[in-house]
């Protein structure tokens, strides 16, 4: 059995970026892929647009399941296959299609009336399965079962004459979560539903253009920050913006509601992001402080409280927490008392072994002498299935302390996304299990005590990004659009 500790989270979500305009721009889209790795470790593809001996435009594509670095493991690659002056590229996690599938790696890329046409997608379609069979009814043939292929299938069956009304007239067809980079023969095109679940980010490269999912993807290669994609945004970079610097634009619908992904923040982007108009490094402390606020650990005399993050996606958080702690007038200081191996890569692990404690001990060791006789605070941003968090506390309590107090910087996980993060079904759900009953799942998971941050406390932390500009679905059951609870099973079956 192979080992994927990252399926402990959330998951799913997509990493998407393309440039435009670079002599580099595959090698360019490698780096930024890099940068998102976190979004999608699965599989991960890169197509480039050059122009043939004859004076044609085509798409180049290079694909595969692991890590970019894996994928992309030969250079040459970049000159030689990959060659042109525009990319784009996507990391996956599956949210929809089965997982497996080689054919359903993005990005996606047909050849039809127009020309060439290419489409990384990271969010979930809604209404991908209605659109499905209406065009299945119609004669298409789909080649994967990925909820993006519907938007390639009704741009090329558009009878519009210009691709990019013919891109807007699909995309206000489509339901759900989007943040979509398309490349033509002539252009890069970015587009956001106008509930802007996702963020999408416009960044210039020594007179080239990115669009991509987060800033981090900038800074690898020492691009500048423009702007946001907005809501409801279509943006097209071309050669006029390449000359006049000038990005063309289009509203294709009215933003009725803003319902950014609070799970962007919590956990899922990178903390030295920017997006949803903050940097996610201070919204996450944030969270911290809030959590500290209203769930401290006191110390009993002069004892000093340890607080501790579970790496590295709560590390921020717990900055938040501790510093807001003692400014609370508890003793207390920062340690790492986990150390988290970087190298497990999909390790393998022998079925039924040892209650599976050898999964845990493989990504996390203690540091004992931090935690010997000890007042623990152990940081998480979130809880799913409670399984690892179960077995980390038992790795913890190893190392003797003298009591555990785990404190969660969001609210127990209830039901399910429908855009595009994905969670294991509700039964496996610990907060679903247990009524959402907090002293049951405390003493489930062997602390001394357990606090989440209630949704209202989600979003004070968060309050300056608006706090009614957020999708807290699946801590509240409150969708932002209406949602089938029973599609959700057959969205992942297309
Ligand atoms: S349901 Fe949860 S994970 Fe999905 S978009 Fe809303 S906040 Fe994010």
């Amino acid at each position: 059995m192979q080992l994927n500790l990252q399926r402990e989270k959330p998951t799913c979500n997509c990493g998407v970026f393309g440039i435009y305009g670079s002599q580099n721009a595959s090698l360019e889209t490698y780096y930024g892929l890099h940068a998102l790795q976190h979004r999608g470790q699965e599989a991960c593809g890169i197509i480039s647009k050059n122009i043939s001996p004859k004076g044609n435009p085509h798409f180049s594509v290079h694909k595969g399941e692991g890590l970019v670095t894996e994928v992309f493991d030969d250079h040459d690659i970049f000159q030689k296959t990959l060659a042109g002056n525009a990319a784009i590229g996507h990391n996956r996690y599956s949210t929809t299609g089965a997982a497996n599938s080689l054919k359903n790696i993005q990005p996606f890329s047909v050849n039809y009336r127009l020309g060439n046409l290419a489409v990384a997608h990271n969010g979930n379609l809604t209404n991908a399965k209605q659109i499905r069979e209406e065009l299945v009814n119609e004669g298409a043939i789909f080649q994967t079962t990925s909820d993006t292929e519907v938007i390639l299938h009704l741009i090329a069956r558009s009878r519009l004459d210009d691709q990019v009304d013919q891109i807007t007239e699909a995309i206000n067809k489509l339901e759900g979560a989007f943040s979509l980079v398309l490349m033509t023969d002539d252009k890069l095109i970015g587009a956001r539903d106008s509930h802007a679940y996702r963020p999408l980010v416009i960044g210039k490269l020594n007179g080239s253009y990115i669009i991509t999912s987060e800033t981090c993807a900038f800074d690898i290669l020492s691009a500048e920050f423009i702007r946001e994609v907005e809501p409801g945004e279509i943006v097209v970079i071309d050669d006029d913006v390449l000359r006049t610097g000038e990005i063309k634009s289009f509203h294709i619908s009215e933003t009725t509601s803003i319902n950014h992904c609070i799970f962007e923040y919590i956990y899922f982007s990178r903390p030295d992001s920017f997006i949803f108009g903050h940097n996610v490094d201070k919204m996450r402390r944030r969270l911290g402080k809030v959590l500290a606020r209203n769930h401290p650990v006191y110390n009993e005399g002069d004892e000093k409280v340890i607080v501790i993050s579970v790496p590295d996606s709560s590390n921020t958080t717990t900055l938040g927490y501790q510093t807001e702690l003692e400014k609370l007038g508890v003793n207390c200081k920062l340690e790492i008392g986990l150390i988290r191996s970087h190298y497990i890569g999909r390790t393998f692990i022998q079925p039924g072994q040892a209650n599976r404690e050898i999964g845990v001990k493989i990504k996390f060791n203690t540091v004992k002498g931090v935690l010997e006789g000890r007042t623990v605070v152990l940081i998480d941003d979130s809880i799913v299935r409670g399984t690892t968090s179960k077995q980390l506390v038992k790795l913890i309590r190893d190392a003797n302390p003298k009591s555990i107090h785990l404190r969660i910087s969001s609210s127990p996980i209830t039901h399910p996304c429908f855009y595009g993060m994905d969670f294991p079904s509700k039964e496996e759900l610990i907060a679903h299990n247990f009524n959402s009953n907090i002293k049951d799942i405390a003493e489930y998971l062997g602390v001394d005590s357990l606090e989440y941050l209630t949704i209202d406390e989600m979003l004070e932390a968060v309050s300056e990004a608006g706090r009614d500009n957020f999708c807290h679905a699946c801590f509240s059951g409150k969708y932002p659009t209406q949602v089938d609870l029973k599609f959700k099973k057959e969205i992942y079956e297309i």
